[in-house]
């Protein structure tokens, strides 16, 4: 007990946590010591059910045998050599797996080590891949509203979402901003939203085609903007329009990618191939930070000559191409073909429809969004209007806090409720982790009398 109280001290007095109001974490404190499958087990062996894959990124649960002989295998050859100048064993294989695995135009693979520097890189690597081919005028970047992309200062320029970006206002670059297809409170039908929304993208792209590099997007499912799918048929319609005004398809995958739509990849669904695309998180099974852009081959040979032509890619972070990570991600990606992850994880999906069903009836909540196995279950004061609850009474922090007191863990947004657990849960775990939500949702909001 004592040992859990130093702890505590010490992390309120040396820990910066992230996206974290520290008065928040020192009234309801978690420390985790150790996890196994999909459960975690903190510092005072209180036992929790992982329902947001410890932020997205697990698959395989925690402490995979596989996985941590995989690390192991690999430490006994090297941790970790540069990638600047000098290839490594690992980083090759992985690259050969994952241009096999991913839309068959991407045919080559640069390294990094989080999601928000594979967006800096497909930043950095559109803009000057035109610059490169002499159509200088191209620079700009289109967005869509509540794009989230990661937090440095490219990813939250391309980014959307007013309470993170807001107060960096001055420190982002400017891009153009088209809406999103969004489908909960619209007026229309699902099909009117997408043709309105690709109606004003064309516009956009019609008046600005010959300035405009790129477009970025979060495909089927934005995920921190709030969960919020796209009408079926919208993502192949912006393919469309970027191959007819000659700008290129930035698709982040970071969130969707390794099976988490119920396909390895998201854009898979509509049969959409990217220029650039992004994958981290579940890139390792949720191990080791590794994060990967892959391009075309045109776009890369933009970038090929002599060091004379000055066309070189000036970018390049100290682990880049980390031999630990390359391997525990050959590991990971092995198993998805062994045990046919991405149909599981679609059959998976089914059942979490299925119960979700349930929880459509409660008072509070107002939509339920999914994909795959990203759902966002959005709480709101009026069914009927979809009148949000005051942003002061944080419905959604106070249900999860609730939830971790019945032995589950996740995070909202706001107040949209995220259900994104392990690809390795099973149907049992899914069931009690949705109960867990509906008790907990039912149990703070009725509470909350004023509202009611
Ligand atoms: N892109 C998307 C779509 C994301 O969801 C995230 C993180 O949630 C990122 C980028 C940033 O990834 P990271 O937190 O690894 O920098």
């Amino acid at each position: 007990m004592r040992e859990q109280a130093n702890l505590f001290e010490s992390s309120m007095k040396h820990l910066w946590l992230p996206f974290t109001q520290m008065t928040d974490y020192e009234r309801d404190p978690l420390i985790i010591e150790s996890g196994e499958g999909i459960i975690l087990k903190d510092s005072n062996g209180k036992e929790y059910l992982d329902g947001y894959s410890s932020l997205w990124l697990n698959v395989h649960g925690h402490r995979k045998k596989e996985l941590n002989e995989a690390i192991m295998e690999q430490l006994d050859l090297i941790a970790h050599s540069t990638l600047l100048g000098a290839a490594n064993v690992p980083a090759i294989r992985l690259a050969e797996k994952l241009i096999e695995i991913t839309p068959a135009n991407l045919q080559r693979v640069f390294y990094s080590d989080s999601g928000a520097t594979s967006v800096e890189i497909a930043i950095k690597m559109a803009y000057q891949y035109w610059q490169n081919k002499g159509k200088q005028k191209k620079k700009k970047f289109v967005t869509l509203t509540n794009n989230y992309h990661g937090d440095t200062i490219g990813a939250i320029s391309i980014g959307n979402v007013d309470l993170f970006h807001r107060v960096y206002g001055s420190l982002m670059f400017q891009t153009l901003k088209a809406p999103f297809p969004l489908q909960y409170r619209s007026p229309y039908s699902g099909e009117e939203v997408k043709e309105r929304a690709l109606t004003e993208l064309r516009a956009i792209f019609r008046e600005h085609h010959e300035e405009i590099a790129a477009i970025t997007l979060e495909p089927l499912i934005q995920g921190a903007g709030g969960m919020n799918v796209m009408p079926g048929g919208y993502l192949k319609g912006v393919e469309e329009l970027c191959r007819k005004f000659n700008i290129l398809l930035i698709a982040d995958e970071v969130a969707t990618g390794f099976g988490r739509t119920g396909k390895m990849f998201a854009v898979e669904h509509e049969g959409v191939q990217p220029d650039i695309m992004t994958v981290a998180k579940g890139i390792t099974g949720g191990y080791l930070p590794l994060a990967a852009t892959l391009t075309t081959e045109e776009i890369y040979q933009e970038f090929y000559g002599e060091y004379e032509e000055m066309k070189t890619f000036f970018h390049g972070h100290s682990y880049t191409g980390n031999q630990l990570g390359c391997a525990v991600a050959l590991a990971n990606l092995e198993i998805y073909e062994k045990e046919n992850l991405a149909v599981q994880a679609a059959k998976k999906a089914e059942v979490i429809q299925s119960e979700l069903a349930a929880l459509k009836s409660l008072k509070h909540i107002g939509d339920i969004r999914q994909v795959g196995l990203m759902c966002g279950i959005e709480l709101v004061q009026d069914k009927e209007t979809g009148k949000p609850f005051p942003w002061e009474s944080r419905m959604g922090y106070h249900s999860t806090l609730e939830m971790r007191k019945r032995g589950m863990l996740t995070r909202p947004l706001g107040d949209v409720i995220v259900f994104m657990p392990p690809l390795a849960s099973t149907n049992d775990q899914i069931r009690k982790m949705i109960q867990i939500m509906c008790d907990s949702i039912e149990a703070v909001t009725e509470k909350e009398k004023s509202f009611v």
